[in-house]
């Protein structure tokens, strides 16, 4: 694996950064189902309602062929040579899910916060099952941001599929320079007030941020009220990367050491990283 200059720079990461470059690798090896685009004139009443699309009925977006997709990317992690505990915890899940009746439909649930899965190691699951599941989304979700009027929604959920954001990141120049959320989980990126919190709504005054040096243009932005924080990307260009989460653990410890709390959806746990 070619060196990344910004794990060689924080070679803290260097766990997790092989953790994801492992798993990226089972999934490429996967047969990826495309997920159908819905009739977005169905959709329209539920997303001014501000149902996420993948919550809705009428749009009905069938998750099914994601779930099968997740179910086929933690057996080939279970099968093939990943490090220790990784081969040890994707194996306890496997045996699980083959042994739940319909596994490839409950896995979408569990993903939307239904909880009768009860899977050993749910981190583990809903990181896996997440990445796999992105990648079907993959289509949908740039068919919806081609076609969402953000003005419309402006929530501090995903449009998509309904996560709090991972991160924010904005973009472009004033005037007209937005903030973005960044999903987590499905990818999506939408449009959020340029300022205040997203956590408890507050007004903008309240928000205020630390920027740190040679950081690739990350900060911290957090809200004065209810002390969540949110780590921004102010750039663009590096989005796979910088907005990926785990190459910004080191940000969270720093928020961590503030006293600030995080309220993010993560799918990373927030400790420092195990070894393999
Ligand atoms: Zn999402
Ligand atoms: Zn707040």
């Amino acid at each position: 694996m070619p060196a990344d200059p910004w794990v060689e720079a924080h070679a803290f990461l260097r766990p997790v950064a092989e953790l994801s470059a492992a798993v990226d690798r089972a999934a490429a090896g996967i047969d990826v189902r495309d997920a159908r685009i819905p009739a977005w004139d169905d959709y329209q009443a539920d997303f001014l309602a501000g149902v996420p699309l993948l919550s809705s009925a009428t749009a009905g977006v069938d998750l099914e062929p994601g779930g099968r997709m997740a179910v086929a990317l933690i057996e080939s992690l279970a099968a093939g040579t990943s490090p220790g505990w990784l081969a040890a915890e994707t194996g306890a899940l496997d045996a699980h899910l083959r042994l739940a009746p319909n596994a490839s439909r409950r896995i979408p649930g569990f993903l939307l916060g239904d909880e009768a899965l009860d899977p050993p190691f749910p981190g583990l699951l809903r990181y896996l099952a997440w990445t796999a599941m992105a990648r079907f989304l993959r289509p949908l979700v740039v068919a919806f941001d081609g076609c969402r009027d953000e003005d419309r929604w402006l929530r501090r959920y995903c449009p998509t599929c309904g996560s709090l954001p991972a991160m924010a990141q904005l973009t472009g120049a004033d005037p007209g320079r937005k903030r973005l959320l960044s999903c987590g989980c499905c990818g999506t990126r939408w449009q959020f007030k340029r300022t205040g919190c997203p956590f408890c709504e507050t007004d903008s005054q309240r928000l205020a941020s630390v920027t740190i040096e040679g950081e690739g243009g990350l900060r911290i932005d957090h809200c004065e009220s209810c002390r969540g924080y949110l780590k921004t990307y102010d750039g663009q260009g590096q989005e796979a990367l910088l907005l990926s989460d785990w190459s910004s653990l080191h940000l969270d410890l720093l928020a961590h050491d503030r006293g600030l709390k995080r309220l993010a959806g993560s799918l990373y746990e927030f400790e420092p990283a195990r070894d393999s």
